[in-house]
């Protein structure tokens, strides 16, 4: 079995029995970067061997892992936040898993995601809303924002610190979209969580003139139109 295990997008407390029961009895971990999720096993007191995977492994490290499966080893694949697969390694495996084993069992162990987490706390429409993960760094960029701006629904985004007021920016150069309210979620369950609300224009002024707005790690939620 293959078990896809969320693990914290922090606060080291947010993880389901069921994952660290899982992480405990699975033969081994699949880790995107084996320092960190080692931190979380420390925490636990699980001591398991641990085998990188990441997005530039080599096709041989995934054969690896499918002669794994195949001699019927239990694995749990985790990231380095949240949800597996959610922006981060590990769809491409799963893919391959199944296409060379297509009765292996690949089970999902629910749990935190950062744009969940932004948009339950955002109080904007969620019965229908748009995810976009990362905005292209540069080619595309414009078209990104330009997408964005023809979007009805609520819509959620992950931005890096690096980009984060370049982004507010982009956002509010679109027409119409200076007055619309958005949620950035900094550091969500993290020691300097900042929940920044208001329009977008106001958003990125209050950052601007915060010496803190610019570390971390952000999630974008934009409110429907
Ligand atoms: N798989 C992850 C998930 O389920 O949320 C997302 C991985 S993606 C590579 C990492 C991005 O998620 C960060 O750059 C940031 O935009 C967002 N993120 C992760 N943890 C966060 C946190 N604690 N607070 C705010 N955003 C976070």
């Amino acid at each position: 079995m293959l078990y896809i295990v969320a693990t914290p997008i922090g606060n080291l407390e947010d993880i389901t029995l069921r994952a660290i029961d899982t992480m405990r009895s699975a033969d081994f971990i699949l880790a995107e970067d084996t320092r960190v999720t080692r931190v979380l096993l420390d925490k636990y007191e699980i001591s398991k061997e641990v085998i990188s995977y990441h997005q530039h492994s080599k096709i041989n490290k995934i054969e690896y892992i499918i002669e794994l499966l195949k001699s019927g080893k239990n694995l749990a694949l985790v990231s380095d936040a949240g949800t597996p697969g959610i922006n981060d390694p590990g769809n491409y495996l799963i893919n391959k898993v199944l296409e060379a084993l297509p009765d292996c069992r690949v089970i999902p162990l629910p749990g935190p995601n950062a744009a969940v987490a932004a948009l339950s706390i955002s109080g904007f429409p969620s019965d229908n809303f748009t995810y976009l993960g990362f905005p292209p760094h540069k080619k595309g960029r414009q078209t990104f924002f330009k997408k964005i701006g023809e979007i009805e629904e609520t819509i959620v985004f992950y931005e890096s610190k690096y980009r984060i007021m370049k982004a507010l920016e982009e956002l509010r150069d679109l027409s119409g979209m200076g007055d619309r309210l958005v949620v950035v979620a900094r550091e969500l369950t993290k020691q300097f969580e900042t929940i920044y609300r208001g329009t977008v224009s106001e958003i990125e002024k209050q950052m601007e003139s915060d010496k803190n707005s610019g570390l971390g790690e952000f999630v974008v939620v934009l409110k429907s139109k």
